[in-house]
């Protein structure tokens, strides 16, 4: 099942919420599609693929990274990319201060948290990414902007687990506000929901939907 553009931006409309609309494995002439439609926000999973898309694609899309990132390739998508959902290290956030510091940019990051119950899923465990805030290098990275968290919750049927998954993120995006970004409107970004979950996460309190499938179909 596939859903246009415009009646997925009516339903986030009420919520207020972003659309990262997830082209990997899509070729440009997909996007190109969806770009001529009035969408901008775009996210990829591979640093390669991001790479050739961006080099041929308009300068004004602003380009997700919401897949695993190795510290390794954080160099080839440093000078353009505009959001990194996926942080799930310390090494990482340092990896990236460095990056956009030779760059002269200041990089936006989302902290991944673990949500599912599926051993495979990325990402801090929520403790960890406390503790990753509360590290004295944190503070010293002048280059990236933590934003928010993001979080995939379990690939399942099971609508009342999904939801207790968004609201476990929800509850740890509050208790990582007031305890170290209080002050800091910036940090304010909930990055929960895709295809299958979108709907639970908006009514949870997601601010930004990644959503690939229901908008370009199945995946190549
Ligand atoms: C692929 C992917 C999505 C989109 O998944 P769909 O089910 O196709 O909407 C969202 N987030 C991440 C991190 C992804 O890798």
């Amino acid at each position: 099942m596939q859903v246009s553009l415009s009646e997925i931006l009516e339903t986030l409309k009420p919520y207020g919420a972003k659309l990262v609309a997830v082209s990997k494995t899509h070729p440009p002439e997909m996007i190109m599609a969806l770009y001529n439609a009035g969408q901008r926000c775009f996210g990829e999973n591979r640093v390669k693929e991001l790479e050739a898309k961006y080099e041929v694609l308009p300068a004004d899309i602003e380009w997700h990274f919401i897949g695993p990132l190795q510290t390794n390739k954080v160099k080839y998508i440093a000078s353009f990319v505009q959001l990194i959902h996926s942080v799930d290290s310390l090494k990482l956030l340092i990896e990236i201060n460095k990056q956009a510091i030779k760059h002269q940019r200041v990089i936006d990051c989302l902290l991944e948290i673990k949500i599912a119950k599926e051993a495979a899923k990325q990402g801090f465990e929520l403790e960890d990414a406390i503790a990753t805030l509360a590290d004295p290098v944190t503070p010293t990275l002048t280059n990236i902007r933590i934003r928010g968290l993001m979080g995939m919750a379990t690939y399942t049927e099971d609508e009342i687990q999904i939801t207790h998954e968004f609201r476990y993120l929800k509850k740890g995006f509050e208790k990582i506000k007031e305890r170290f970004f209080a002050d800091d409107p910036a940090f304010c970004e909930i990055s929960m929901g895709m295809s299958g979950d979108y709907k639970i996460a908006l009514q949870e309190g997601s601010t930004m939907v990644r959503i690939g499938s229901l908008l370009f179909g199945e995946r190549l």
